[in-house]
């Protein structure tokens, strides 16, 4: 039987384009990832996809599996103050991201 192959990789030169901006806790100031970010700073942060994330400071972000296609519903807490700060993962545009609770973080 012939192997399974899944093709991975985008290019990375795109997502290497993007500001990378600190994302906190906005209660604590606990650093939760640092993101690549269209627009950098200038626009909110409603979702993370998790291809951008630049680095999972606590390994909270990082996905162990395939997401099935409906998505998941958990909820990532912040490691300094234990409230959640994003729901997820969800496809977004075929992409696993991590949709962020209004209100709960900052970014630097
Ligand atoms: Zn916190």
């Amino acid at each position: 039987m012939e192997p399974h192959r899944t093709v991975l990789g985008t290019p990375c030169s795109l997502k290497e384009s993007y500001a990378k901006v600190s994302v906190l806790c906005s209660r604590c100031g606990e650093l939760l990832a640092r993101y690549r970010k269209r627009n950098g700073t200038k626009s909110n942060l409603i979702k993370m996809y998790v291809e951008r994330i630049a680095e999972d400071t606590h390994s909270i972000l990082a996905m162990e599996s395939q997401i099935p296609a409906c998505g998941e519903n958990k909820e990532i807490a912040c490691p300094g103050c234990e409230r959640s700060f994003c729901r997820g993962p969800r496809l977004v545009k075929g992409r696993p991201a991590w949709k962020i609770i209004a209100g709960r973080v900052r970014m630097k």
